[in-house]
This record gives C-alpha cells, structure tokens and sequence, in this order.
C-alpha cells in the first residue's frame, strides 16, 4: 500500500486558528525550489504542489475564486463587505482605457512560491527555537553565529525558526505567503476591520526572475499591489536599479601566427583591452549603496571573435546613460586604435527603476510607511540593488513596492526568522488595508 503523499487538508478551523509560523513550517516543507536550467513556468513540479495546496487553503477559506493558471499563479479575491464587487456592472470604461469603479482601490498581495537555485532544499526540516536566549545558534548542519548576525541582539526572547543547517529555510518567501494567509485569517475572523477588496497572488520563478513575465496584470484587476518578499523588519523597497544588459562582439582578423604582422587583429585583445578600461572603481566588488556598476559576466571566443557579457546597473537613469556612453566610447577608441577591427554593443534586456513611476503615485509608498508606523515601527527604506518582481509589475501597470517579512541570511542554510517581527508583516498588512479603505478612489495613473 502507497502511504498517500499529500498530507490531510487542513480544515477551515484549523486554518483560521493556525499562527505565522505554523503556516511557514508547512509550507517550507515542500520543495519548491526553482531551477535556473528548465524553460517550462513553473520551473520544478514542486512549485505546483505548493500552488495547489495554496489554492485548496484559499477556497476553503472562502475565497470563492482561488485558482491556478496555467503558469501556476494562485489567485484569488477577499471581497469588500461594503463595496460593490468589481466587474461590468459596477464599472465604467472610460474612451482611454481606464476603468472607473465607485469605492475604494483594489489593493493586492503577493509573494512567490519558489526557493532559490543553488542551496541544498530536500528535505526541509524546519527548527523552531522558542525565546531565543542569545548567543550562537548551533544547527545539526550549521552554525548561526552572532558576530556574522548582530541582528540576532534584536530578537533575544522572539521564537526563531530556522531550518536543520543542512537546507535553506526557504522563508524567502514562504514567510511572505504565511503572512498573507494569515491576514486574510484576520479579516476572514473579524469583518469590521476597514479593509477594501483584497486580492491575494502566489507567484513561481521568482528567483529565476521569469515568472512575473507570464503574469495577466490585466486579468488580476487590482489597482494597487504590495510583495512581502523583503528582510528585516520595518523594510521598504520602492527603488531598485536601472539595468542594461549588453552583448559586446569584438571582430578581429585572423591569420596564420607566423606571417601575422602587421595582419593579424586578435579579438581577445580586443576584448581584454576594453574590459581593463572599465574603472576599477565601477565594479559591483567596490560599490555599494546607491552606486551603479559595470560588471562583464562572461566572455567566450576565439581570435576571429570574442563576445563578452556585460550587465550595466545603476538607480538615476542619467548615470545608466553615462555608463552606457562610457562603453560606447571605449568601443570607437578600440577601433580607431585597431583599424579593421569591429566593436559592436547589442543591448540584450534589462529593467528600469520602479521609483520613476511610483513618483508619480506617492500615497502608494505613502500608505506603507504610514502602515509600518501603525504597526509601531520605524519605517527604513532601503534601495534594491537588483531588480524585484515589483519593478516589472509597476512598469506593467500595477505600481507594486516591497515590505519585509521578517527573515535574514536569505539564499543560505542559516537563513533565519523571527516569529514576533513575523507578526508585526502581518500587521503592516492588516493596517494598509485600514489605510486605503479609507480612499475614496485611486487617482489616476500618471503612466
Ligand atoms: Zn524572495
């Protein structure tokens, strides 16, 4: 007899009494981590399986709607007490495209179901350390020690989980899908707090970066979305980088080595001439902060041609630009210094900051700090040095920042999380939902 895999459904009362971090054990136990190598989305099976227990908790909870697509978005829709529900006959679309509905803005929640590629994942044996005493934290397979983690000071007294040492926990971003249902929960339990209709989305391949790209930002009809896929507590990301990505192919002449001078134009010097011309200082290994970098990724070739793999990140546009043109001119300088060889830049992808455009939407970062403060923190914005699925999302229509969750040592075997700063996501939730049931509508996008 085949012992059946999928454990019992929790029933709606179990789910509605379960904490944060019952929630995240459960879930971070399974294995959904993502794979850089397949092109399918979603990118492992597990993912699937997390999606599909995420939508049975959805309906059982009530949310009528809760379903995967068929890139493995979970979706579903908390519905205003006191608000018409969103759809034709309570909406009218203006010649432009825009869509008028009375009442308050569709606010969202997302956080993403995969773990990230390249750490141990299987199997995940989630440890929980109960008021957490001090000192170094010493995992079957790892050490968490206090001198590598001086936020460990902060949480003397929280429960802390981590996993065994041996697998990432994967709280990123379990804890931010834990969270989540656990507002819902709250909602779910008590409908007098002011909330508009919520709109929760459970998303693949974050790590990956391609999962968001399949996203129906259309079909999901919110007007306004928050990630929990950030870090320690009080956290909030609006700016991440501009970023270019280029293929530089370098031309060069090939001939016999004996009876090449004054012929031959070896394209691996080409290249190496040109990556030793990008200032030491403008690398992602001596930048920090708010600085931008230019950082080769890879090169291939051979004396006929080489191509070299750049990656150009930077927050103002302007100094995307500046370091744009810098490679430009190193490219007619190489050419001119090698008559007949062929310097050639091809932008290959990239994404802009998010912050340009949430400019134009302030109360949207406006209400998360507002929430983080009634959630009894100190806000504390940090810039993203990457790019988040966030970023895609605000450029794609829905303006999206990030807000913690609580967890740190992310992407590693001691990643760790405090149930207590855990609580204090769910509550940043919980008050932005109070903060834009107030609105009366958003206004107009200034895309
Ligand atoms: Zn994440």
């Amino acid at each position: 007899m085949v012992a059946a895999q999928s454990a019992s459904q929790p029933s709606r009362e179990q789910l509605l009494a379960e904490s944060v971090a019952d929630k995240l054990i459960r879930y971070a136990r399974v294995n959904t981590q993502s794979s850089e190598e397949s092109d399918q989305i979603p990118s492992t099976p597990g993912q699937l399986r997390l999606a599909e227990m995420l939508r049975a908790e959805l309906c059982t909870l009530g949310l009528t709607d809760a379903a995967i697509d068929e890139f493995g978005f979970v979706t579903a829709t908390l519905p205003s007490p006191s608000q018409p529900a969103p759809g034709p006959d309570n909406e009218t679309a203006a010649p432009n495209g825009t869509v008028h509905r009375p009442g308050p803005p569709i606010v969202a929640f997302l956080a993403h179901m995969d773990t990230v590629p390249g750490v141990p994942a299987e199997p995940v044996e989630p440890m929980l350390h109960a008021r957490y005493a001090g000192g170094d934290l010493r995992l079957p397979g790892a050490m968490i020690l206090v001198a590598e983690n001086p936020a460990l000071q902060q949480v003397i007294g929280h429960d802390l989980i981590t996993s065994d040492g041996r697998t990432l926990l994967g709280a990123d971003d379990k804890a931010g899908i834990a969270e989540i249902m656990v507002a819902l929960c709250r909602w779910i339990q008590d409908p007098t707090l002011p909330r508009p209709t919520i709109k929760v989305a459970f998303t693949p391949d974050e790590e990956t970066g391609r999962g968001i790209l399949h996203f129906d930002v259309q079909r999901f009809g919110a007007d306004v979305a928050y990630t929990l896929d950030g870090g320690g507590i009080g956290e909030l990301e609006y700016e991440n980088f501009n970023a270019a990505n280029l293929t530089v192919t370098f031309s060069g002449i090939s001939t016999h080595t004996g009876t090449a001078r004054g012929k031959m134009i070896n394209a691996l010097h080409l290249a190496a001439d040109f990556m030793a011309a990008i200032p030491a200082g403008m690398r992602p290994e001596t930048t920090d902060g708010r600085q931008g970098f230019i950082h080769p990724d890879t090169v291939e070739g051979r004396v006929e041609e080489v191509q070299l793999k750049l990656i150009v990140r930077d927050f103002d546009a302007a100094g995307l630009d500046a370091k744009l043109t810098l490679l430009h001119e190193l490219a007619r300088t190489l050419e001119m210094r090698y008559p007949g060889a062929k310097v050639e830049i091809r932008p290959t992808g990239g994404y802009q900051n998010m912050k340009t455009i949430l400019d134009k939407q302030p109360q949207v970062v406006e209400a998360a700090l507002q929430a983080i403060r009634a959630a009894g923190l100190e806000p504390k914005v940090v810039p993203i040095r990457g790019g988040t699925d966030g970023a895609h999302l605000t450029y794609a229509g829905l303006p999206t920042p990030n807000l913690f969750t609580g967890g740190m040592n992310y992407h590693s075997r001691t990643e760790w999380v405090s149930v207590q700063w855990m609580e204090k996501a769910v509550e940043t939730i919980l008050q932005l939902g109070k903060w834009w049931a107030r609105q009366p509508q958003l206004p107009p996008s200034a895309m």
